[in-house]
């Protein structure tokens, strides 16, 4: 790609912009956080869904939504998206993004970064990740050309570690937790001609993740379910299932937006513990190790009442300012 190329590809490119201040960043810029308050970056992007009649014949991936992509479909596109939605239950059906081309929903996002910064033209390629979006990252830069650094926690799984490097991606291993590995990578982004490919500061990620909402609407024939039920770490495919439902509810193509429900494991449940707590922000501290189980005599159980999640503000990820899910203001804010 010419200089000249590049710089009209982005010029067509939607601006950034910090939900916190206001901060704009133009497309074209290295910047991955609010030069201001260091926040992370949202994307000032409101597309218009295309109607479920005017997707027929169109390609068999996600770049099929074209219309709510802010990125041209690419030449590295490894087909990702239009997984399987498979009935368990004559109520319940699971979507099967495990059949992504790295494995995980992350190919999602990982392509839209790789894309942007096939556009930015960086030296180098850089995220932190403790396995499936260092793979999906590390495969599409390996598909692009792009020369790639995983900044990974010790202790990360031996199978995460050679999948990685099978994209021939370099591996910086960092003494700690995930958050240190992610204090190491930031510390690295701020090098001239680095592209800091993450997913949970880079707004171009969600703009990938959302789309698997897109396809659940066009299988099912043009609506949504009454309920999501999303497995979440840092809550990128929740946030870019808001984001889908959004527009497609602003398009009128669905007539009420599902209720979102987080999941996340015991192990680290940051979010559904500041959720119970109803605190405005989360720490990924590991939770404490429980007391070894001992048997106790059985007490009568208490029910708790149900809470739905399209009736409060959506859960935040770490340090990204979340607008309450299905308000005006949330609309507006995209
Ligand atoms: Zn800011």
């Amino acid at each position: 790609m010419t200089a000249e190329t590049r710089r009209t590809a982005l010029a067509a490119l939607p601006d950034c912009f910090c939900p916190a201040d206001g901060t704009r960043v133009p497309a074209g810029s290295p910047e991955w956080a609010c030069p201001l308050c260091r926040g992370p970056l949202d994307l000032d992007f409101s597309p218009t869904p295309a109607p479920l009649t005017s997707l027929t014949g169109r390609v068999n991936s996600l770049w099929r939504y074209a219309e709510c992509l802010p990125l041209p479909a690419p030449a590295i596109s490894l087909g990702e998206g239009r997984t399987p939605l498979v009935e368990l239950t004559g109520t319940v059906r699971a979507k099967l993004d495990f059949l992504m081309p790295t494995l995980s929903f992350k190919d999602r996002g990982a392509v839209m970064l790789a894309a942007l910064a096939g556009h930015l033209g960086p030296d180098r390629v850089i995220a932190d990740s403790s396995g499936n979006a260092g793979t999906a990252v590390a495969a599409y830069c390996a598909r692009a050309g792009l020369p790639c650094t995983v900044y990974v926690p010790a202790g990360t799984s031996p199978k995460k570690l050679a999948q990685i490097g099978a994209h021939g991606a370099r591996l910086e291993v960092v003494d700690g937790g995930r958050e240190s590995a992610a204090r190491a990578a930031r510390a690295a982004a701020d090098t001239p001609g680095t592209f800091y490919a993450s997913h949970v500061h880079n707004p171009y990620f969600l703009q990938g993740t959302k789309t698997y909402v897109h396809e659940v609407w066009e299988d099912l024939g043009g609506r949504l379910p009454d309920a999501l039920v999303v497995p979440v770490g840092n809550g990128t495919l929740l946030l870019g299932a808001a984001l889908a439902v959004r527009e497609l509810y602003a398009a009128g193509l669905i007539a009420k937006a599902p209720a979102l429900y987080a999941v996340q494991a015991a192990a680290v449940a940051p979010l559904a513990e500041a959720w119970r707590a109803g605190a405005e922000t989360c720490s990924a501290r590991p939770r404490r190790r429980r007391p070894r189980w001992r048997p106790q005599r059985r007490q009568p159980r208490r029910r708790r009442p149900r809470r739905r999640a399209s009736r409060s503000p959506a859960p935040r990820a770490p340090g990204r300012s979340c607008p309450p899910y299905g308000s005006s203001a949330a609309a507006s804010s995209r």
